[in-house]
Formats: structure tokens, sequence, C-alpha cells
């Protein structure tokens, strides 16, 4: 059975892509088949498993107005069993194009392509873009369920509600199926007060929705970890680049307990 799970939330800069990353890396290497789908025109995605623009012809973009089969673009990494379908810049484009174009299915269009080809995979992990645009629709709407990432700092939940509403459109009207897997409390700092009240709030208002290491009977946080800022500039994720770093067993954690269903 092939799962599809959307990071998501429409701020910025609160480690979707880190996530997206690195639970698919840790779960690559838990010998699952993993595609990673990068649906942000930023890329971070793509740049971080260690390609830049010239090392590929042709990315998602081109998947969505249809001139390529998702097939078509996949690419290889660094690790066996995790593939990349890449970005670019130019996926600003489909933007404009499906806001132009009047086809009664422009929300469906990632989820049709992915029905070609999500048998082969184990899990596919679509990192999307700080927005609630065209490609974040699309990724909610083709996915089993979604992450949502909160950054523990100031001015954390702003935007959750919003973004749970439309997780709720989306349920009620195109995807039925859709779950939310959970929130991840990301960049957390111990020392840090402010930290700390972001997750009292978070588990007092989703405490069912955090992930929960049954093992260590804990709560799964991603702690602030330098090596995981640094591990994208070396084209790596953090398992390849320092796997004993905090960062890392943080990752490598979530995804086994997503593994443990
Ligand atoms: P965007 O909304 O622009 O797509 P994002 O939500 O994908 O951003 P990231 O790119 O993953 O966020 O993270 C933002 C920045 O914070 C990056 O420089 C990243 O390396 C850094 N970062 C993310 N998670 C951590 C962490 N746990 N510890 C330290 N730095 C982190
Ligand atoms: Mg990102």
């Amino acid at each position: 059975m092939s799962e599809i799970i959307a990071i998501a939330n429409q701020k910025g800069g609160v480690g979707k892509t880190t996530t997206a990353v690195n639970l698919s890396a840790s779960l690559a290497l838990e010998n699952k088949k993993v595609l990673l789908i990068d649906a942000d025109p930023q890329a971070n995605a793509t740049t971080s498993l260690g390609y830049s623009r010239n090392d590929y012809e042709f990315n998602i973009y081109h998947v969505m107005i249809g001139s390529k089969k998702l097939s078509e673009i996949i690419l290889k990494t660094s690790i066996d069993s995790l593939y990349l379908a890449p970005s670019n810049i130019g996926l600003v484009g489909v933007e404009k194009e499906f806001y132009s174009s009047k086809a009664k299915e422009r929300e469906l269009v990632l989820k049709e392509k992915l029905d070609d080809i999500k048998y082969e995979y184990d899990y596919i992990i679509v990192d999307c873009p700080p927005a609630l645009g065209p490609m974040t629709i699309n990724a909610l709407s083709a996915a089993n369920s979604v992450i949502i990432p909160i950054q523990c700092e100031f001015f954390a939940l702003e935007g959750v509600a919003q973004l749970l509403n439309t997780v709720r459109l989306i349920r009620k009207t195109i995807n039925p199926k859709l779950t939310i897997k959970g929130f991840l409390p990301t960049m957390y700092t111990g020392q840090n007060n402010l930290s700390k009240q972001v997750f009292a709030d978070l588990s007092c208002h989703f405490e069912n929705k955090l992930f929960k290491d049954k093992q260590n009977s804990s709560y799964i946080v991603i702690p602030r970890n330098v090596k995981l800022a640094e591990s994208p500039s070396f084209g790596k994720p953090i398992v390849l680049y320092d796997d004993r770093s905090k960062g890392s067993i943080a990752y490598q954690t979530l995804a086994k307990v997503i593994l443990e269903g």
C-alpha cells in the first residue's frame, strides 16, 4: 500500500522542507521506497538533495501542465530507495495558468498524475510551498494525510486555523479521506520559554495529533539543531551528513513512529 503525505503550512520558514527531505530519507533508510515531490517553486527540497538547476531538464511544472509524465522527470538520489520529482522556479507559472484556466478539475491534476505511479512507492511525500495556492491545494487533494510543522517561535499558531479550514473544505469537497497525520513542533529549544509555551499551546489544542514515541513515552519534537541547517548546503539529508546529531535522531524516530502507524 502506498501512502501519500503532504507537508504543509502556509507560514514560511517553519521547517516544511527540512521535514519533507529528512522524513523521506529516514523512511528510505528503513527500506521503504520513497518518492519526494518538490511542489515549491523555490525548489529547496531539490537543492537539499544535491541537485542544481542545470542538472535536470524537466520538473514538476512540466507534469502539472501535461507536457511530461511524472515517471519521466523522476531523479535518483544518493539513497538507493529515495527518488525525487524536482521543482524549478518555473513552477510559479502554474499559479497563473491554473487561475486563468476554467478547467473544473484543476485541483486534481497532481492526484491524476500520481495515480499512474503511486503503487510503485511505499511513501510519497509532498513538500508544499508557503501558500494555500494551487500546488498546496493539489497536494492536499492527492494526499492521504498531512503533516503540519509548527515552528516553536512567536506567532507559531498564526494561520493554523485557516489551514485547518482549508483541510476541512478539501475533505468535504474533493478528498474525503484526507486526515491530519500530526502537528510537528520544529526548531524546539528546551532552554527557551517561548518554545515551551508554543509546545504547551499545541498540546492543549491538539494533544491527540502530536506524534508520540511510545518507546520513550514522549512526544516527538524536532530540536533546533545546526546540523539540520547545514546539511542542505552539502546536498545531503541529515542522516548522510551527521546521523548521530539530535536533529537526525529526531527525524529517524519520526519515521519509525510513522512506520508503526
Ligand atoms: P518555506 O516556507 O520557505 O518553504 P520551510 O517551511 O520549508 O520554508 P525550511 O526551509 O525547512 O522551512 O526551514 C527554514 C530554515 O530553517 C532553513 O534555513 C532551515 O535550514 C532551518 N531549519 C529548519 N529546521 C531546523 C531545525 N530543526 N534546526 C535548525 N535549523 C532549522
Ligand atoms: Mg520549503
